[in-house]
């Protein structure tokens, strides 16, 4: 355990260091639950949102007879018309059941008591130390509330959305009329969703304002599970793709008692983060049912099945059945941050971050060995030539080890150094990340290298 919580707060000092992730208001104390991600967080998460739109919404794999998928895409608002969340249940049902302690004014989630420490004394868990006053367990909606115009009424609730899955359901009927999809196709959406966590915490990893990327796909329930397993094998194959060893991966069918009601099959995605010895949700893939569009066919049109759809060869009318993926942002970047962490005592500087090419924030670095003798002349067109197409970064100052080391805690697959040589026989030196080891290359060809190298 020691071991484990000391990767950790390693992990989470070089993101602060290195501009991964801040604190949120950190000049004023921070407020719990919420993060920034600085300059090479940004980039990660850029990339990741980028990949999986390329992945999923653009190409996505083949379907389970090979065939081509239909997939597009929605940008929803963040708040939505209340009724949205009558219909989804969140209202009403979208709470854990919490307890407060009357000694020490905490809130605790009743489900994870056996998990949280006691804020008056540590080392004892919350209702074992002996001032505890802990209440009946009580339900507390995670739902952000606001109003929206001047008047601060109850007619004028509204809420910040606690998933972006809604949006997808409210535009189902518009995205068939506007486009030529037709079932069995799917809608993706990337975007905020705010949830008020009782206990935010295990760093990003549960916050009040996190990303998603969520998919609904709409098939004929006769296909339904058949859509469910593509999409289970589809997400956990992306995830490997994308650097996260298949060891720390784990797939978990939801037992009966787990799921929702509607849902007739739903996995976890697990990933064993380093602050825990028990793997982690990830993502869900969960086989919704109707429940969704139904609920709204009720709620908005009076109907049931108001948003049941024609098959065109069978003529069958049915209301679709729902696949859906849904991936945190924040936690799978989390999970390339760790996966990523190395640490080789034999390197003149230990740490360093091996991210896959595709999520690696800078993929390039430029340096002239010195500041001099014709080597920044040289360097320069090389970098402009790349940063048109990678992110890349130009250094100068310091030693060269220095900054080889800087850029392998930011994760940067390659370094060309210009060095004596160059101007000799005008090659450059392309240092690798993961072994430090070096090769001479024509300085012509360091984008076509790069491109060669990066796949990308
Ligand atoms: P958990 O059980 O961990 O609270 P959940 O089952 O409530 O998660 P879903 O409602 O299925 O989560 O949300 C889908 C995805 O959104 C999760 O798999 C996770 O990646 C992400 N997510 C949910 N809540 C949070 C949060 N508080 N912070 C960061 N990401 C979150």
């Amino acid at each position: 355990m020691a071991a484990k919580s000391d990767t950790m707060e390693k992990i989470v000092a070089l993101c602060k260091r290195r501009g991964f992730i801040f604190q949120s208001s950190e000049i004023y104390g921070g407020i719990g639950g919420f993060w920034d991600y600085g300059p090479l967080g940004t980039e990660l998460k850029r990339n990741i949102k980028a990949a999986w739109w390329q992945d999923m919404i653009r190409n996505p794999p083949p379907g389970p007879d090979g065939q081509d998928i239909q997939m597009v895409g929605v940008d929803c608002s963040i708040i939505m018309n209340p009724k949205v969340w009558e219909a989804s249940g969140h209202v009403g049902g979208f709470s854990d059941p919490m307890v407060d302690c009357k000694a020490c004014k905490g809130r605790f989630r009743a489900d994870q008591l056996e998990e949280t420490q006691c804020p008056k004394k540590p080392s004892k868990l919350v209702g074992q130390h002996s001032e505890c006053q802990l209440t009946e367990p009580r339900a507390f909606n995670l739902m952000f509330q606001t109003y929206v115009g001047a008047l601060q009424d109850a007619a004028n609730i509204a809420y910040l959305r606690p998933e972006t899955a809604q949006g997808i359901f409210a535009n189902f009927k518009n995205v068939m009329d506007s486009t030529r999809v037709k079932i069995p196709f799917g809608i993706g959406q990337i975007g905020k969703a705010f949830r008020n966590e009782i206990n935010p915490r295990n760093y990003t990893f549960r916050s009040r304002e996190f990303e998603q990327m969520e998919i609904e796909f709409f098939c004929n329930p006769n296909e339904s599970m058949q859509w469910y397993e593509y999409w289970r094998d589809v997400r956990l194959k992306w995830y490997e793709s994308l650097g996260i060893k298949s060891d720390k991966l784990r797939p978990r069918e939801q037992t009966p008692d787990e799921r929702a009601h509607y849902s007739s099959a739903c996995i976890d995605i697990e990933y064993l983060f380093p602050f825990s010895d028990e793997p982690q949700e990830l993502e869900g893939v969960a086989h919704r049912g109707c429940f969704d569009l139904s609920a709204h066919g009720k709620h908005a049109k009076g109907k049931e099945d108001a948003f049941a759809v024609v098959d065109d060869e069978s003529k069958e009318r049915f209301v679709p059945h729902v696949i859906e993926p849904s991936a945190g942002v924040d936690r799978f970047a989390l999970a390339t941050i760790t996966e990523a962490y190395t640490v080789d005592e034999n390197r003149a500087s230990p740490e360093f971050m091996r991210f896959h090419p595709r999520l690696a924030p800078i993929k390039a670095a430029v340096f002239p060995l010195v500041a001099k003798d014709g080597m920044p002349e040289i360097a320069e067109p090389i970098f402009r030539a790349i940063k048109k197409h990678y992110p890349a970064q130009f250094d100068a100052k310091q030693s060269i080890g220095k900054r080889y080391a800087r850029m392998d805690e930011a994760g940067t697959p390659f370094c060309f150094t210009i060095d004596g040589q160059t101007k000799d026989d005008g090659t450059v030196t392309v240092r690798f990340r993961d072994d430090a080891s070096q090769q001479r290359i024509a300085k012509e060809g360091c984008l076509d290298y790069l491109r060669d190298q990066l796949g990308l």
